[in-house]
């Protein structure tokens, strides 16, 4: 059975100018565990099933199920990461990741007793990307790149089953951004979690993910699915 279940899915948006679907009979399986993306051209609809995916859009027509349930509410076991890191600017870096904490159960029952093992998992998750230290920075002290570091570690910090990336890599310089997909690669190898990428870059899909789903122009549809099986850089 699929943890991610995208079944028949159509979404048109309420504000839509035409009327016309931004999804149309999309469907998509992801197995727990695994590492897949989504790769088409800007507007076909990628951000659009990573909102239906989490719960912050309902579709038209079609169900949607994660970890064997019906997407009814926002999906709190999901960790996210977007283009923008979208830091708070009056709060560190430390205390930017530990945002997530404070708005899921358990963590949010437990943040104020445990508050140092959460501050001990937030360094350690730094530390992963290359950032021991630096969680008492404010997001304004460091680069665009370290706060695109930071902010995949708070989509991390509640330990989610499911971690949906919506082009986190795309404003970075090429350095930059393949020391973070070496990085995104060993976090998910050593823990396991679900990963669904959308992104524009096939390049970096491939590289990333074990299966990719290519969607057309909109109206978005499935229009390929490949399984990846290259001998890869990181192998
Ligand atoms: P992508 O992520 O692939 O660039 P999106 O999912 O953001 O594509 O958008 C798909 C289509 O839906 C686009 O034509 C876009 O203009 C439209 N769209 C996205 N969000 C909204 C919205 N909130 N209201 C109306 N139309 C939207
Ligand atoms: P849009 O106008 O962008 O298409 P919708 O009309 O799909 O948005 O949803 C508007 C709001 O209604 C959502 O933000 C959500 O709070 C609520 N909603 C819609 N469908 C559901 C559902 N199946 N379960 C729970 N809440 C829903």
């Amino acid at each position: 059975t699929a943890f991610v279940d995208i079944h028949d899915v159509t979404h048109i948006y309420a504000g839509s100018e035409d009327g016309q679907p931004a999804v149309e009979g999309m469907t998509i399986k992801v197995r727990e565990g695994e590492f897949t993306a989504i790769v088409g051209p800007s507007g076909c609809g990628k951000s659009t099933v990573m909102k239906l995916a989490t719960g912050l859009q309902f579709p038209a027509k079609g169900t949607i199920i994660v970890d064997g349930k019906q997407v009814t509410a926002p999906v709190k076991l999901a960790g996210m990461a977007f283009q923008n890191p979208v830091m708070l600017p009056w709060r560190t870096t430390l205390k930017n990741l530990l945002l997530p904490l404070e708005i899921v159960q358990p963590h949010r029952g437990r943040l104020r007793s445990h508050r140092k093992e959460y501050e001990a998992r937030a360094e350690a998750l730094l530390a992963q990307v290359g950032l021991a230290g630096q969680g008492s920075k404010f997001p304004w002290q460091l680069s665009g790149g370290m706060q695109q570091r930071a902010s995949l570690c708070r989509a991390l910090i509640h330990e989610p089953k499911l971690l949906m990336l919506d082009e986190p890599f795309g404003a970075l310089d090429a350095f930059t951004r393949e020391e973070l997909w070496g990085i995104i690669r060993d976090l998910h190898a050593a823990q396991r979690f679900t990963v669904i990428l959308v992104t524009h870059d096939l390049r970096e899909a491939v590289f990333l993910a074990d299966r990719v789903f290519c969607m057309s122009a909109r109206p978005g549809r499935i229009i390929a699915e490949r399984e990846i099986d290259l001998p890869r850089p990181r192998d």
